[in-house]
């Protein structure tokens, strides 16, 4: 039996596995959605899973005529998407809290990746679906115009907008529990900005914020409407970005892998970046 949780805890399930499947989602949706470069999800059949809290505190936003993204509606952690035409769970890996004992396999809709994130690894990289749900060319996003010295983020619902002037302080991977939970992902990629750099475009009223009980600053700032991370301010006077709700390019990219001894078991670093047990050592 497995075990998955939102960050804050409200929310909390078994699933029996067998995991079939493992894919990496680069689309723009999944970005916003968890706020992370990519998405990755497992695959079990419904019928060994079983809700075991927090059911009720789960918000759902129709992302498409089909497609129904849920999230916890305390601390904006994706939960599992079932899918019962498929006799199918989908469970957002980020938030298991035990090794679900298979690896990624693939790249979906690698034709969406982020410029900012490359791929390292050598999994086989699909434009859109795989072969085998479809095929496809990935998924055709707004277009927000790159205008330079300005970077352009929105949530999935387009309810919350901001812009960035400049470019960031620094950008990296943390693989800390804590940042898997909240992106329910294999990790948080965040670039740090001054707090006067960020410019709330509309929808700031929208905003919820979860601090993290016992924590300094981590925490989760998400639009209510649809559970997409936005920009969280921070009381050092920095304005923490997730780098997968951006729209067009900060110009940056990850500098390394912090809390690199943390990552999911499942996930292996191979950006060649550098790698800190921790933070890296201040100068
Ligand atoms: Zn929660
Ligand atoms: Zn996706
Ligand atoms: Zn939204």
């Amino acid at each position: 039996m497995y075990t998955g949780t939102c960050l804050c805890g409200t929310v909390r399930y078994e699933v029996a596995g067998p995991f079939a499947m493992m894919a990496n989602c680069h689309c723009s949706m999944c970005r916003k959605h968890h706020g992370a470069m990519f998405s990755t999800f497992v695959s079990a059949p419904d019928t060994g899973f079983r809700w075991v809290s927090g059911q009720d505190n789960i918000e759902t936003y129709p992302s498409s005529e089909n497609g129904r993204r849920p999230f916890c509606r305390t601390c904006g952690s994706v939960t599992p998407m079932l899918l019962p035409a498929m006799n199918l769970v989908l469970i957002p890996a980020g938030n298991l809290q035990d090794d679900p004992g298979l690896k990624p396999q693939m790249h979906m809709f690698a034709g969406s990746r982020a410029p900012w994130y490359p791929i390292t690894d050598g999994l086989p990289q699909h434009p859109g679906y795989p072969p085998q749900f479809g095929g496809g060319m990935g998924i055709d996003r707004p277009h927000f115009p790159q205008i330079p010295g300005v970077t352009h983020g929105s949530c999935l619902c387009g309810a919350v907008a901001w812009e960035l002037a400049g470019k960031p302080e620094r950008m990296q991977n943390c693989h800390c529990s804590r940042c898997r939970r909240a992106r329910s992902a294999a990790h948080a990629t965040n670039a740090f900005y001054l707090r006067e750099q960020l410019t709330w475009l509309q929808g700031e009223s929208e905003v919820k914020r979860y601090s993290l009980p016992g924590a300094k600053h981590f925490g989760q700032d998400f639009c209510g409407r649809c559970g997409s991370s936005v920009p969280r301010v921070v009381s050092s006077g920095r304005a923490v970005v997730p780098c997968g709700s951006l729209d067009t390019d900060p110009g940056a990219r990850p500098l390394g892998n912090i809390f690199a001894t943390s990552r999911a078991s499942w996930f292996e670093i191979t950006d060649g970046l550098p790698q800190w047990e921790t933070y890296p050592a201040r100068a």
